[in-house]
């Protein structure tokens, strides 16, 4: 299934066209995008297998926003790929490097990214994000897959003046308004040839600056699940932005710049595209 935010109301993405949740199921599953998520995923994913979906809206006349648009939690995963320790000069860290992305900042997948007033340090990074089922505590992570609705790209924009201020303010620098784009859609397993295999790549004015593998992923999604679930409850909804690979900004010197257009895909999850602009 892949489940987007059409318009603020939940919806089934087959091809080019979008099917309103709350009409193909004939009201059994509400259009609160929030609600399908945290209380009606299996009654979403029944209306999608009964097939045969009529009555679509053409892709491209609906505004798509983050496919959890008001999430409990939203984690970060910093330094989790080996090659982006290395460019920062950073050494791999025993547990992995945790931090918050406020949820006030997640935009979607064709949202304009706003560059804060002031600050010159906005940077890229293309991510891997996955959405949780609610999770026990100390879930191992034999059992964590089970516990994944899906998954979908993110752009943990970064503003890294901000971010290292004071020692470290990751969650600061990571949570201006707009700064985590994600979409297009919250796609299900099931949809995915090798869930621990994807290929991501970001590219900025069409030239590529990320190209990798998730499964060079220092700590992979059931080990980061692990983790998580070992401090606190997981709830349905929550989300992590589980790392970047290298080729971000800072590590050459470039940052974003109003009319920078950044381009992020995952293999099998869709791609976004998000333009930067001033903030007014
Ligand atoms: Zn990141």
């Amino acid at each position: 299934m892949r489940f987007v935010n059409a318009d603020g109301r939940g919806g089934l993405l087959a091809g080019d066209e979008v099917f309103d949740l709350a009409t193909v199921s004939g009201g059994e599953v509400s259009a609160d995008p929030m609600t399908v998520i945290t209380s009606q995923w299996e009654a979403a994913l029944a209306a999608h297998e009964q097939g045969a979906l009529s009555g679509g809206t053409p892709l491209a006349s609906v505004r798509l926003g983050p496919p959890v648009p008001h999430p409990g939690a939203c984690f970060g995963i910093g330094l989790n790929y080996k090659s982006h320790a290395e460019e920062t000069g950073a050494e791999i860290a025993a547990e992995p490097v945790t931090f918050t992305k406020f949820p006030a900042c997640l935009a979607g997948p064709h949202d304009d990214v706003v560059l804060p007033a002031g600050k010159a340090m906005n940077d890229w990074e293309a991510e891997l994000v996955f959405v949780m089922a609610d999770i026990a505590r100390r879930t191992p992570k034999s059992a964590a897959l089970d516990h994944v609705l899906g998954f979908c790209c993110g752009q943990d924009i970064s503003e890294r003046a901000t971010q290292f201020a004071g020692g470290e303010q990751f969650s600061m620098g990571k949570s201006f308004d707009t700064f985590g784009p994600t979409g297009p859609a919250l796609v299900t397993l099931d949809e995915l040839d090798d869930p621990a295999r994807l290929h991501l790549r970001c590219a900025i004015n069409g030239e590529v600056k990320q190209d990798a593998y998730t499964d060079d992923l220092i700590f992979d999604v059931p080990s980061l699940i692990e983790f998580l679930s070992s401090v606190l409850t997981v709830r349905a909804g929550d989300l992590c932005f589980s790392g970047t690979p290298s080729g971000v900004g800072v590590a050459q010197g470039q940052f974003l710049q109003p009319g920078d257009v950044i381009d992020t895909e995952i293999e099998g999850l869709g791609a976004m595209r998000n333009t930067c602009v001033a903030e007014a």
